[in-house]
């Protein structure tokens, strides 16, 4: 019998309303079911907002440091915990076991980073323009926070925007993605093993139309932050638009690597490997254009091809894989969309392109590495997001026209440029339009103690991890403290 799993609601597993339920199956083969999980509705919503609300009072006053030593205890359970997760994680959506550790380590770093920040959450002190008058800044909660996430790293998402919530004192609701619950299930158990009050984090699961957007309406729900796609994110502006909520975006990208002709094409390649073809290419970085300088792009095309034709495909849990499925029937078939559009538009097909239909691979949602030349900057597959491992070569004349090609999609999330010349790597850095730009590096590889978000359509303004994101989960209150003893008036009492 498959395992029947709950929400977590007031400290409490507790069953959906409705009690109609969803099935979680391992992208790797279909036919291996890992739960199943209520499919809750706007009821379930209600309850978790509920109780979040019951819960805030006496959570915002308990202070920072406190609250801090919580998320070191959740931490260290993570990181006990890790090997299981992680295998878990990857049954369940798919990457190999070393992403999925790194997921989890993800959460393991950002528990003890923003652990510390209980310690810090610094405010500002300042001269106040009139005589014995002090003056400073504080940040405090918000009140309860909608959490919205997605599949793809069904651990380090959740807890980027979990834990700083937490620590800034507000209280939570996560909906995590239909696809992912059971990694969030985990997640759960150790946030009440490490003494998290009933009430303060809650889950619901279900699906983004039901319980995601039942989060996002609820008139007690003070602050969304989402992290999907930009056709998501834009509804859940617009519905948060009009109930004047705070609404962080975290959405999606088509982010390119430049190599020009000095690089070092080895370095560049692995690059583009790891970059293209992690994680299936289900990256919100991951590198889905690769800008190839005309005087090195027959060479490093060839040298690309060899390699991504050798990458071992199949179920992430086995050691010597290195690319796992497309995380759903859904997934394929919209790369298999693409990949058709791409052929009628005139690009070359110059490897994969195809389900992988061998053996035991045709249980699961695997695709080959795909790779396209002949794309100019127009084609869809050079503007439009795909989320699957479709690499499109774009060839440039110099350095110019790869800024400006990088440059010109809807999107600004990540950035690459492969060079030798730091002239060149400087100018990349102030002219790219993107939330992150690596140099010598791939566009993948977050760390979490530097701002992570994009530009245009990426994202709308903010950024989480680093010490940005309690600009997201925090409101500043500017205080004046006066001790004169007389009534003083600021601009006026001027002489
Ligand atoms: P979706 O936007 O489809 O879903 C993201 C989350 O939103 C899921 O929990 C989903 O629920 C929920 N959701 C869907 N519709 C609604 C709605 N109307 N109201 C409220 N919630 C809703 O994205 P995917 O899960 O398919 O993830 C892939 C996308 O995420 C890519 O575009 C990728 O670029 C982006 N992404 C961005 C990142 C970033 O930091 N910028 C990081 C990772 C991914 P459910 O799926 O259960 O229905």
């Amino acid at each position: 019998m498959p395992e029947l799993y709950k929400n977590y609601i007031g400290g409490k597993w507790v069953e959906g309303r409705s009690g109609k339920t969803f099935e979680n199956h391992n992208p790797a083969d279909r036919h291996d079911l890992i739960g199943i999980f209520p499919a809750s509705g706007s009821e379930d919503v209600d309850c978790a907002v509920s109780a979040a609300r019951a819960a805030f009072p006496r959570w915002r006053l308990v202070p920072a440091p406190k609250r801090g030593e919580i998320l070191f205890r959740a931490g260290e359970l993570l990181r006990r915990r890790k090997e299981e997760i992680a295998r878990a994680m990857t049954r369940e959506m798919g990457k190999i076991l070393k992403e999925t550790r790194g997921d989890v380590q993800e959460g393991v770093d950002t528990a003890f980073y923003t652990g510390g920040e209980g310690r810090r959450l610094f405010g500002e002190t300042t001269p106040s323009e009139l005589p014995d008058k002090f003056a400073m800044s504080v940040r405090a909660p918000i009140g309860v926070c909608g959490l919205i996430t997605p599949w793809n790293f069904p651990m380090a998402i959740p807890t980027w925007k979990l834990f700083p919530a937490l620590l800034c004192g507000n209280t939570v609701v996560l909906k995590p993605a239909s696809d992912t619950p059971h990694t969030a299930v985990k997640l759960f158990e150790i946030l009440g093993e490490a003494g998290l009050p009933p009430g303060v984090a809650n889950l619901v699961h279900g699906t983004g139309g039901e319980a995601g957007n039942a989060l996002v309406r609820h008139r007690d729900v003070r602050l969304i932050s989402f992290t999907g796609s930009t056709e998501v994110g834009r509804e859940i502006a617009a519905t948060c638009g009009q109930g004047l909520k705070r609404v962080s975006l975290e959405m999606g990208g088509k982010n390119g690597q430049i190599v020009l002709a000095d690089a070092d094409l080895n370095l560049a390649l692995e690059g583009a490997l790891w970059g293209a073809f992690g994680t299936t290419g289900q990256r919100c970085t991951a590198t889905s254009r690769l800008l190839l300088h005309r005087d090195i792009k027959k060479e490093f095309t060839e040298m690309l091809i060899a390699r991504a034709e050798k990458l071992k495909i199949g179920d992430g849990q086995d050691p010597g894989v290195e690319m796992g499925p497309l995380i759903n029937e859904a997934a394929r078939r919209k790369v298999e969309r693409y990949v058709k559009i791409a052929k009628e538009e005139g690009a070359r097909l110059l490897t994969g392109g195809e389900i992988c239909q061998e053996g035991e691979l045709a249980e699961g949602w695997f695709y080959r590495p795909t790779i396209f030349d002949r794309v100019t900057p127009d084609m869809r597959i050079a503007q439009e997001e795909i989320f699957g491992p479709v690499l499109a070569i774009l060839e440039v004349k110099n350095f110019d026209e790869a800024i400006e090609i990088l440059n010109g999609t809807p999107y600004g999330l990540s950035s690459s440029i492969y060079t030798q010349d730091v002239t060149r790597a400087f100018r990349a850095v102030r002219d790219i339009e993107a939330g992150i730009t690596y140099i010598n590096g791939p566009t993948i590889g977050a760390e979490v103690h530097l701002p992570f978000g994009g530009v245009k359509e990426s994202g709308n303004g903010h950024r989480e991890a680093g010490t940005t994101v309690y600009d997201i989960f925090s409101e500043w209150k500017a205080v004046f403290v006066d001790y004169s003893g007389k009534l003083q008036k600021a601009q006026i009492d001027i002489e």
